[in-house]
């Protein structure tokens, strides 16, 4: 599995010929080409700048199923088919209405829509994982007039729960659909409340924060240690990571980079 160089000339051509100059809804990278735009300018500030990369070549669906498992779980996230206390238990026809996801897998057309033609069939069928991008031009940031959602140095794109007014602008403005508004409490849909994250109430928006509070601990993120090594993990400035290690071996994608978010997860396909 994997794209080799012929392939890649194909796709990079068909993209040519259908007039999106090599940046379409994806935009396909070379090896090596995000080391070589990582050249500190002179006068760089000094930062770190996390960024995730997904190995379609090593992920399964049961691999998949594993990390959004670890992510839901370290994250209190709600599952509205599972109620604590029966009683609770919702009408089917409107469970999807409240879905909350964090990480989540989807086929290529979701994932990358508009560009199935020009992907081998056997990497449609794969389950790319899905998250918030951590944008290093995030939209969402933009418009939330609270500042409940902001981008911190380092990168990561987080969510203050307590400023959040539940106006879900930041949605609207996320071309990903990597939010999820609480429609209703999700507290009696959590069984096993994780003492290490706190829960969320009604009324607020929530995403990935990249597992900013396991960082802090020196861990790295649930879905990373799930992944079988199909995730990962580190600090796209830093020459010696293992993401700029892996950008420089492979040949990677974005989702939308022609928005002009500069999205931080990459895809080996
Ligand atoms: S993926 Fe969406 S929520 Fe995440 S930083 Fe980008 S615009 Fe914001
Ligand atoms: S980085 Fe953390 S919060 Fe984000 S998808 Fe992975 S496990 Fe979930």
């Amino acid at each position: 599995m994997g794209i080799d160089r012929r392939e890649f000339i194909r796709i990079a051509g068909l993209s040519t010929l259908l007039g999106l100059g090599g940046k379409g809804a994806f935009e396909l990278l070379r090896p090596g080409q995000v080391e070589a735009a990582m050249e500190p300018a002179p006068g760089a500030l000094e930062g770190k700048r996390w960024a995730m990369v997904v190995n379609m070549q090593k992920l399964d669906d049961a691999t998949a199923s594993k990390c959004a498992e670890a992510c839901h779980r370290v994250h209190n996230v709600p599952d509205f088919h599972s109620p604590k206390d029966p009683k609770d238990a919702l009408d089917p026809a409107v469970i999807n209405r409240y879905e909350i996801k964090w990480l989540w897998a989807e086929h290529f057309h979701n994932a990358f829509p508009g560009e199935e033609q020009e992907m081998p069939e056997k990497i449609k069928a794969l389950p790319f994982l899905l998250l918030c991008n951590h944008c290093n031009n995030p939209p969402c940031v933009r418009v939330c007039p609270t500042k409940a959602t902001f981008r911190r140095d380092d990168g990561i794109v987080m969510m203050d729960m307590h400023r959040c007014i539940g106006c879900r602008f930041c949605m609207a403005g996320c071309p990903y659909a990597a939010r999820s508004f609480n429609w209703r409490d999700p507290r009696p849909f959590v069984k096993d409340v994780f003492p290490g994250y706190p829960t969320r109430e009604i009324g607020v928006v929530e995403k990935c924060t990249f597992c900013a509070e396991r960082l802090a601990q020196g861990l790295m993120p649930a879905c990373v240690e799930a992944s079988r090594g199909a995730l990962v993990f580190g600090d796209l400035l830093d020459e010696k990571s293992k993401v700029r290690e892996t950008l420089k071996k492979y040949f990677t994608i974005r989702r939308k980079t022609h928005l002009g978010t500069n999205p931080q997860v990459y895809y080996i396909v």
